[in-house]
């Protein structure tokens, strides 16, 4: 239901879970984070408030200076840790906003490599694939692009990789999604509200494009794989 992302110079986790908590009034059921500190990949998750999440990250801290932070409105399997985002196989994660259509479809395909669901989501399946495509011998950029090439249906994505700590793919389909530009910091929200007290300087993905994020900047993609630039705008910051 609500999407956050940093790329920084500072600890990920307590920006990820403030950003969220400006997500908050769209309603939750659970949330979680990811973060790759020291090139390992890594997560928390936690059913009910986000203060659930924030207790078990006392005891259970998570470091790193890039991370994606998720609050779910279940649509596919029932609110639990198993199901919450983000989702990670083998080296990716990922944090998703939608419905995959076509999950079913993609699920048989990745069942003849003996690859099965670990969850009852539909967001599963779009880690999957980009591992499946990582294994092939992708690039996490070309591995995540062609897992978008196979989805159907309304998304918002933000990918991040084991062993890159200055790396995240984002893709915008029918939710929406913004980038938030700071100082040698890059963040991205389902909603600008979310980065209000980090940047007040943000551009919109249109419909059918992608982005790497990296601290320097971000480079877009429209849905014809053309790079594209995308106004920055200035909002009005309500911190
Ligand atoms: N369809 C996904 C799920 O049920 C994402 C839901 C959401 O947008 O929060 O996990």
């Amino acid at each position: 239901c609500g999407i956050v992302g940093v790329v920084g110079k500072h600890e990920a986790a307590p920006i990820l879970v403030e950003a969220l908590k400006r997500l908050e009034y769209r309603g939750y059921d659970s949330a979680g984070i990811a973060t790759v500190n020291e090139g390992r990949l890594d997560r928390r998750r936690a059913v009910g408030k986000l203060a659930n999440l924030s207790d078990l990250l006392v005891h259970q801290p998570l470091p790193g200076k890039i991370g994606i932070g998720h609050t779910r409105w279940a649509t596919h399997g029932a609110p639990s840790v198993s199901n919450s985002h983000p989702h990670q196989a083998g080296s990716v994660a990922v944090v998703h906003n939608g419905i995959i259509e076509n999950y079913r479809e993609l699920r048989a395909e990745l069942a003849e490599f003996g690859i099965q669901p670990e969850t009852e989501t539909d967001t599963e399946i779009v880690a999957q694939l980009t591992e499946h495509y990582l294994q092939n011998g992708d690039a996490p950029i070309a591995a995540a692009y062609r897992a978008l090439d196979r989805l159907e249906g309304a998304f918002a994505l933000a990918f991040v990789f084991d062993g890159h700590d200055d790396l995240m793919v984002v893709a915008r389909q029918g939710s929406p999604l913004a980038i938030g530009h700071g100082d040698g910091e890059m963040y991205i929200g389902s909603d600008a509200i979310a980065l209000a007290p980090m940047t007040n300087q943000v551009s919109y993905l249109e419909e059918g494009d992608r982005a790497v994020l990296s601290r320097a900047g971000a480079t877009i993609h429209d849905a014809a794989g053309a790079t594209v630039t995308r106004e920055i705008k200035t909002i009005a910051i309500d911190a």
